[in-house]
């Protein structure tokens, strides 16, 4: 069975004081049965040692090390308790212009560092009104997934890029016509492709979760604003424990 995954992507948000909130889904989540993954900006990375939460970087540079100002190594991210990293967040892509291509060379950083990657993909709204939203996610999984990628060291984020940070969310039958697509293709390329994790992710809440995470094929959620607080976050965990 895939892992279920609640993951909380703070994005340039959260200041030593912002601990706290992990305290407070510690008093409430530290022993769910599910995992719940953090990944705070860089800076905290370090100082959340302690929870019992899996953590994660938002980002990793491709290379192991070298003279790239301002980046972060996936082995740094592993070194500071790190056990995963998201790669290709759409804000990545646009913001930056990852390409694919870099997303898989980033992703095999990961591997070798010995972290799990969380491959974000995901349609525009253009695409998907001009009905070529199955089309974008084959380009993406094929080449932003490395041929080397297995369950035990991939997650799958399906992020329409016009779902996050805006609160429209897709059908869910939209949802399952995706994550059903992309279970498929990951069976045809993977000997264990039943056993990735696919995660939903954009402008899921407390309100819209518990039907998301019973769509087929959806094994957790990434999470943007909803993770930011355990008051919002909470209900997401609980209704993908009660999922
Ligand atoms: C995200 O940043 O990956 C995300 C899904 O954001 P939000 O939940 O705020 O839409």
């Amino acid at each position: 069975m895939p892992r279920k995954i609640a993951a909380g992507n703070w994005k340039m948000n959260g200041m030593q004081s912002t601990l706290s909130e992990l305290q407070r889904l510690e008093d409430k989540h530290g022993d769910a049965d599910i995992a719940i993954l953090i990944c705070p900006p860089f800076t905290l990375i370090s100082a959340c040692e302690d929870t019992p939460f899996d953590i994660g970087g938002q980002d990793c540079h491709a290379a192991e090390a070298g003279a790239h100002t301002g980046d972060i190594s996936a082995e740094m991210l592993a070194d500071v308790g790190a056990s995963y990293v998201l790669v290709g967040h759409s804000e990545r892509r646009t913001d930056h212009g990852e390409t694919d291509a870099l997303i898989a060379a980033k992703s095999k950083a990961a591997y070798d560092a010995g972290l799990i990657a969380v491959i974000c993909i995901g349609e525009t709204l253009d695409e998907r009104e001009a009905g070529t939203t199955l089309d974008v996610i084959d380009a993406q999984l094929a080449g932003s997934v490395p041929d080397t990628a297995d369950a035990l060291t991939t997650v799958i984020a399906y992020e329409p890029v016009w779902a996050i940070g805006t609160g429209k969310v897709p059908t869910t039958d939209q949802i399952a016509e995706v994550h059903a697509h992309i279970r498929a293709r990951l069976q045809d390329r993977f000997d264990d492709g039943s056993e990735f994790s696919l995660l939903y992710g954009g402008s899921v809440k407390g309100s819209n979760a518990a039907d998301i995470f019973g769509v087929p094929h959806v094994n957790g959620a990434l999470v943007g604003g909803a993770s930011l607080t355990t008051a919002d976050f909470s209900p997401i965990i609980a209704a993908l424990e009660a999922a």
